[in-house]
């Protein structure tokens, strides 16, 4: 993974305009990337060859130390642009890069001592997960345009001035805490109609469709999901004129949350599960099991769910049997038949909903 991170690494360097993203540029500087670079590249080569010499998957230590070698032939750390001209469209491989290895660098230790099951990174499915990661990651410029211009129009049509300043006039601590509510509320009413909605649940039985549940599983979500989801839930957040730091933040808790909230983490929260959504809370969402098809839709506040009637924990701390959707044959495998499945006319999915 570090060798060809690398490799994408020193293509982002080569073709900044068409590779890395404008506004994410802005959060980490040139010798940032290129200090990670270097470190990437020595522990690519010092792991690849621990594991050839020891024998142990040989095939993917090749690939890696191969990718690293690639890399540095192709210019390694020192490759030099000039001034990043302005593009109208480009990829967010920056942004998968780094989101890619710092997720794992965090979750895949954690995951290892404290999971709730053993199981490896690489377990069933793992590549279409992260071939979801990858999509969701450098098509993001692509994704906030479509977000963008499906809220920007319906949010200055309607518009309540009163209520605006008065939401501004709040500490932006107050805000954000407001408009995670408002927003998980949202989510949830609409993550409700999801799993109610024939031809909804059909987008969404993507994201149910994993069969084991870690910190990457998060990320399968059909595209038409992730925007339209996304939309919806900014929409209250621009209409009611919530600051941009509180926003910020609360774009920064999505990201967070969602990811963690799927993690395999058997770390024993207590009374905290009843605050704040965590695995556990959220692994009982994807339970594959008929009594748990229509509970637990909030990804923050547990009391959005208190409120409209689904919340469900065990209070034995205990953990679902099995993950994914009822009928497993319904969900086709791979991101490519994934994304067709909803379009397709023969199959029918009435049953799987509530
Ligand atoms: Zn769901
Ligand atoms: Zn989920």
């Amino acid at each position: 993974m570090l060798g060809l991170l690398s490799l994408l690494a020193v293509l982002c360097f080569h073709f900044p305009e068409l590779l890395t993203s404008h506004e994410f540029r802005a959060v980490y500087s040139e010798q940032f990337a290129r200090h990670l670079l270097l470190a990437g590249l020595v522990a690519a080569f010092v792991l690849g060859t621990l594991a050839v010499l020891r024998d142990r998957g040989r095939r993917v230590a090749l690939l890696g130390v191969g990718s690293a070698t690639l890399a540095v032939l192709l210019g390694g750390t020192n490759v030099k642009f000039d001034a990043i001209g302005q593009t109208p469209y480009s990829l967010g491989m920056d942004w998968f890069v780094l989101s890619l290895f710092f997720s794992a660098l965090v979750f895949v230790p954690l995951e290892h001592y404290l999971g709730q099951r053993r199981m490896s990174p690489l377990r069933n499915g793992w590549r279409t997960d992260l071939a979801y990661f990858f999509m969701g990651h450098v098509l993001v410029q692509f994704i906030l345009i479509l977000v963008t211009a499906s809220t920007s129009t319906v949010a200055a049509l309607a518009a309540f001035p009163a209520l605006k300043s008065a939401i501004q006039s709040l500490p932006v601590w107050a805000q954000f805490l407001l408009a995670v509510f408002v927003a998980d509320l949202t989510q949830a009413l609409l993550h409700r109609a999801y799993h109610n909605i024939p031809w909804l649940w059909r987008f969404h039985a993507v994201h149910h469709s994993s069969r084991e549940m870690d910190w990457l599983a998060g990320s399968r979500m059909h595209l038409v999901e992730i925007v339209l989801t996304r939309s919806v839930v900014l929409l209250p957040l621009l209409m009611l004129g919530f600051s941009q730091p509180a926003v910020n933040a609360y774009v920064i808790l999505v990201g967070l949350q969602a990811v963690l909230a799927h993690a395999n983490l058997g770390i024993r929260f207590g009374w905290l599960e009843y605050v704040l959504v965590l695995p556990r809370y959220h692994h009982w969402h994807h339970a594959r099991h008929g009594e748990w098809i229509d509970a637990n839709y909030a990804i923050h506040l547990p009391l959005v769910d208190m409120l409209m009637g689904t919340f469900r924990l065990p209070r034995d701390g205990s953990w679902p049997q099995e993950y994914g959707v009822m009928k497993l044959e319904t969900v086709p495998r791979g991101i490519v038949r994934q994304h067709l499945m909803p379009f397709r006319r023969t199959r029918h999915y009435d049953d799987h909903v509530r």
